[in-house]
């Protein structure tokens, strides 16, 4: 691309993402079609395909001024419980009439995950919802729900929040994701939207897709379709407890904030631990796991962060820290199943590499 052509564009995505102005007498998202100054509950319904249909719970929040339009999105891991109740919560206390812009809110995509009690993926067709973006109109249910979310959702909204947290089995401390594109004035926007959010832990990815059309996260859709969009994790191991609920609600409050969807100050988060890196660590056998670290500790290379025991006592497998750092998520249950997760740990970051 010649110079000129790049200034032109990123002229273009800031206009567009600092105004995000959508100025329209109705949205629609799905069955839900909000007048200015509503809110409008419904659903996107999915259609019979190669496997069954589905219809994903969706509110509009049509404020009674026009702004920008933020999609917030939980529920992919359909028992990530404390992302789930935050944005169910969030429809109940936004009020349009307070509101400049639109908020799309999608609290539960995998339902089935939920109902059945299923972790990490859609147990209809046994993938994770948040891997086959932008999707495909003919392809398993997955697939047809992300399609219908990046456009329907994703290709309407100025920014997104996609909400997370630790599993069922995930014992996680809160942390977000800032994407590092290249754009500069994306990447501003999206990192003073990860401060707004105000959860002191950020990992920085800088390896996600840049190809729209293999976005795989959806997060990266909006992201690689031009829209500063952020990702955030609280809550773990199937609870929902107050202090991680509140730092979801007022983190989707305080980015509205900043973006001058509602009223009042934000305080972003002044001095994060920005991590660079994640260091997995994988168990190497099968059978009962014993945690030695906590979610949130610091630990160092090489440190015993667990082991692995056969169904009768015996020592099988012994888990270090590949790498010094932070356990962002340890494994909360004893099942332990060769090559899964024991333990996420994140490098911190050279502050020079977040400026
Ligand atoms: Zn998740």
């Amino acid at each position: 691309m010649r110079r000129i052509d790049f200034l032109i564009l990123t002229l273009v995505v800031a206009l567009i993402s600092v105004s995000g102005a959508q100025d329209r007498p109705t949205f629609t998202v799905g069955t839900a079609t909000a007048v200015r100054g509503r809110t409008a509950t419904g659903v996107i319904e999915v259609p019979r395909g190669v496997d069954t249909s589905t219809s994903i719970p969706v509110a509009v929040v049509h404020g009674s001024r026009p702004g920008p339009v933020l999609a917030l999105v939980s529920g992919a891991h359909g028992t990530e419980y404390t992302s789930i109740i935050a944005l169910e919560k969030l429809i109940g206390m936004l009020n349009p009439s307070e509101i400049a812009g639109t908020v799309i809110i999608l609290p539960l995509v995998n339902i089935q995950s939920f109902e059945r009690k299923v972790p990490h993926v859609n147990p209809v067709d046994g993938v994770s919802m948040n891997r086959m973006y932008p999707g495909k109109p003919n392809g398993t249910q997955t697939e047809r729900v992300s399609y219908l979310i990046t456009k329907q959702v994703v290709d309407q909204c100025d920014h997104l929040i996609d909400l997370h947290g630790g599993d069922l089995d995930e014992s996680l401390r809160p942390y977000s994701y800032w994407t590092k594109t290249g754009n500069e004035p994306q990447d501003r926007l999206s990192r003073e939207m990860v401060l707004a959010f105000g959860l002191d832990h950020i990992i920085i990815s800088a390896d996600r897709p840049k190809d729209p059309n293999a976005s795989r996260y959806l997060e990266n859709t909006a992201t690689t379709r031009g829209k500063p969009s952020i990702t955030v994790e609280a809550g773990y191991a199937g609870t929902v407890e107050p202090d991680d609920l509140q730092a979801l609600v007022n983190g989707c409050l305080n980015v509205m904030r900043y973006l001058k969807m509602l009223p009042g100050t934000v305080t972003p988060v002044s001095h994060p631990v920005w991590i660079e890196k994640i260091a997995s660590v994988a168990s190497e056998q099968t059978g009962m796991f014993y945690p030695l670290v906590r979610r949130g500790t610091y630990v160092e290379q090489g440190m015993k962060m667990g082991y692995v025991t056969d169904y009768v006592g015996k020592t099988i497998y012994e888990a270090t820290s590949p790498a010094a750092g932070i356990v962002l998520y340890i494994c909360a249950v004893p099942s332990m199943k060769k090559g899964d997760t024991i333990a996420n740990v994140g490098v911190i970051a050279n502050p020079e590499s977040v400026k």
